[in-house]
């Protein structure tokens, strides 16, 4: 659809407002969750905000919102403003802007509907290992027990952090939150290969996450003749490889397999490799199909290093379930986009996002542009105005057909 030449310079002024916040010298951002560079994005949010003449909150753990009309049932439209170390301006930061322009418009177009815009704290598990910290404390969807006990990069406690900030690890719930609809970059191809302007996420793929553990015997690479050896690194690779066999044969259920983590000691030209840890994450959208991967993995696994007389040690890290989108919803944002006359299909999210957290506790749903390239988490991440336009007309299109 076309755009006003307003709506489009709108947009890149606050994409121009947050610019600056965090950059870094190689061009890219770090803005981690829980550090000055997202207080001062927060900042920037709710300076926004009060020019759009609109309540600015923060609620009990950092999250700020911008809204309307406070009123006791709302649509929240949420994202984040934390980005990876070295990440790029879009991630989080477009659903943001799309929500200020919708509340913008909701004021221009007179509409009663209340909106809220929320920035939820630490989306990104750059800084403490577990994503989605703000939204999940205050829904209760948090996945991991005793999060005040994870460190920052920094070595700092996330509880030593919250006294120090004056909030609470143990938030009041979230009231009042009729729905809950976020845009996002899609961080994939699809949209850009298919030539599609946006896409309605189904469900948001639940990850599972294991660290392998292989003991095999250290020895000097020199005076161990090969039928003698334990090689914990060959090992790896055999299951390296053999996870890869379990994700193409489950490819077909949308399931994705990956080693993203090899750590290999003593790492040492002279020496076998005597241990190796592998990082393993596989999702999916259907539990059928991760039970099998997790299962085969288990098994192969252990038969590879029973074979070359390695110990064999598994830890599982997590296992979030997928989590899928509000069916009202998805029908909601598909008929509005047909209306406005702009291309969507509907898709899987690989990535976990804050809509996870809404999902138990109200309609939520998820609308995904394009980013060039599908390249995300990465200085070089780009997404165009226009397709951020887009996705906010499509979200308030859909809003807009609720209002009461
Ligand atoms: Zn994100």
């Amino acid at each position: 659809m076309e755009h006003g030449i307003a709506d489009i310079q709108y947009c890149e002024r606050l994409f121009d407002c947050f610019y600056d916040i965090g950059s870094t010298e190689n061009g890219g951002v770090t803005r981690l969750g829980y550090t000055k560079q997202e207080d001062q994005m927060h900042e920037m949010f709710a300076k926004i905000g009060e020019e759009l003449h609109c309540q600015v909150e923060v609620d009990e753990v950092g999250n700020t919102y911008v809204m309307n009309q406070p009123d006791r049932e709302y649509c929240l439209i949420g994202s984040h403003l934390d980005s990876v170390i070295e990440g790029g301006r879009y991630d989080g930061v477009a659903g943001i802007i799309a929500g200020l322009m919708i509340l913008k418009w909701a004021r221009e177009d007179g509409l009663k509907l209340p909106i809220r815009v929320g920035a939820f704290r630490c989306e990104e598990s750059s800084n403490f290992g577990c994503c989605t910290i703000g939204s999940g404390l205050i829904t209760r969807e948090i996945y991991k027990q005793d999060i005040g006990g994870l460190a920052s990069k920094e070595g700092e406690l996330l509880e030593q952090i919250f006294r120090k900030r004056n909030l609470n690890l143990h938030p009041a719930r979230i009231s009042g939150v009729r729905q809950y609809v976020e845009l996002h970059i899609e961080q994939g191809k699809v949209l850009e290969e298919s030539g599609t302007s946006v896409g309605i996420v189904q469900t948001i793929a639940g990850p599972r996450r294991f660290k392998l553990y292989l003991r095999g015997m250290a020895e000097h690479s020199g005076a161990t003749p090969m039928g003698m050896r334990n090689d914990a690194m060959c090992a790896a690779s055999e299951i390296i490889l053999e996870l890869e066999r379990i994700g193409n044969k489950e490819a077909a259920y949308q399931s994705v397999a990956t080693v993203g983590v090899v750590n290999n000691y003593p790492n040492a030209l002279n020496v076998i490799p005597g241990e190796v840890e592998l990082g393993v994450d596989i999702r999916g959208i259907e539990n059928a199909s991760l039970d099998r991967m997790e299962k085969t993995l288990r098994e192969r696994a252990k038969q590879i290093c029973e074979k070359r007389g390695i110990e064999y040690l598994e830890e599982k890290l997590s296992d979030i379930p997928p989590i899928d989108m509000s069916a009202q919803v998805q029908n909601g944002l598909e008929q509005a986009a047909r209306r406005l006359g702009i291309s969507s299909r509907r898709m899987v999210s690989g990535a976990g996002h804050d809509a996870m957290s809404f999902a138990a506790i109200c309609d939520t749903g998820m609308v995904f542009i394009p980013c060039m390239k599908g390249i995300s988490h990465n200085r070089k991440e780009f997404a165009s105005i226009l397709h951020i336009c887009d996705g906010a007309r499509v979200m308030y299109e859909y809003l807009k057909g609720g209002e009461v």
